[in-house]
């Protein structure tokens, strides 16, 4: 029970504070991919904490190995004498935490992938029946609207500019563009967007509506690197620059979210030479593991503290 209870507050613990430690991982200095990777690991521990504490407490026997439950063996007696009535509650409380956390999951993102694929697909209709295929940019280019460039994912999945991006950005940024938007489709940037936003929606704590935000935003900026590779970072900038200038009404001219000044200050600062590899990717690493990891690892020094109370406190097998 002890165990279930630490995994169930950790859980709660990484929903509700795990943003701050995060946080780090998704500076400028860091790869974007290790943020979204960090983001979206801690948000699936925090659920699973929840899933496995639940289970744990409505069936205490689960998970444990034969050796284990033949140590605690002649403790059970000896708890069921001091403890014996809140073991039904407990048996409840457990298979409620673990039903309602799987079912609010599975509803959530089972909405929000079908509500998102249904706008996608009416958007692409739209932008085809509006718009005109350009065989040498391989996009589609609607006339009206201001200077946006975009994604939407779907068989097939499809490149959008306006007339006034192609007016607007000289060839080397509207490539630059192209790069950054194709990135989104070939890494299927809408599946970990999709599944952040899902998991929001699902647990109206702060590491998930964070992580609603951060993770789009990380994508963003993982897409502007590609771009940065082949055109350099200069070039990347500058149609970023151009199409925030031209933004009114729109949401974005590169659609995400993440800041322009945030976007513009990774781009422009100079990359991090060989010698900084580990602090680079070694630090989220870390991170990643923490996050993932450290509830269970908690767990852990519970159950270790458990067996050494047991042995202080329960009575002796040869003697009970
Ligand atoms: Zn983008």
């Amino acid at each position: 029970m002890i165990i279930a209870l630490v995994l169930l507050g950790c859980g709660l613990a990484l929903a509700s504070c795990g943003q701050h430690l995060i946080q780090p991982v998704t500076a400028p200095a860091r790869p974007p991919l290790w943020g979204m990777v960090t983001w979206l690991v801690a948000e699936v521990s925090a659920v699973s904490c929840w899933m496995l504490g639940g289970l744990l407490l409505a069936w205490p026997e689960l998970l444990i190995p034969d050796e284990l439950r033949e140590f605690f063996a002649a403790c059970i007696p000896f708890l069921r004498q001091t403890v014996s009535s809140p073991y039904w509650t407990m048996h409840v409380i457990g298979v409620g935490v673990t039903c309602a956390a799987a079912t609010r999951l599975l509803w959530c993102l089972t909405t929000t992938l079908v509500d998102t694929g249904r706008r996608r697909s009416r958007h692409a209709e739209a932008v085809r029946l509006v718009g005109r295929t350009n065989p040498s940019l391989a996009c589609v280019v609607v006339d009206e609207g201001p200077a946006i460039a975009y994604t939407v994912p779907g068989r097939p999945p499809l490149v959008v500019l306006t007339r006034a991006t192609l007016r607007l950005l000289p060839p080397e940024q509207l490539a630059a563009v192209l790069v950054h938007e194709r990135t989104h489709l070939a890494e299927y940037h809408h599946i970990p967007t999709d599944l952040a936003r899902g998991l929001a929606r699902a647990f109206r704590l702060p590491l998930f509506a964070v992580g609603a935000a951060t993770v789009p935003a990380l994508l963003e900026m993982r897409a502007d690197e590609a771009a940065a590779r082949q055109h350099g970072r200069r070039t990347v900038a500058a149609a970023l620059l151009s199409l925030a200038g031209e933004r009114t009404t729109q949401p974005a001219a590169f659609p995400g979210g993440a800041p322009i000044t945030t976007r513009l200050h990774r781009l422009l600062t100079a990359p991090k030479p060989w010698s900084t590899w580990l602090r680079t990717h070694g630090q989220p690493l870390l991170y990643s593991l923490t996050v993932g990891l450290g509830p269970y690892c908690t767990a852990a020094v519970f159950l270790i503290l458990a067996a050494g109370i047991h042995l202080v406190v329960c009575p002796d097998p040869g003697t009970a």
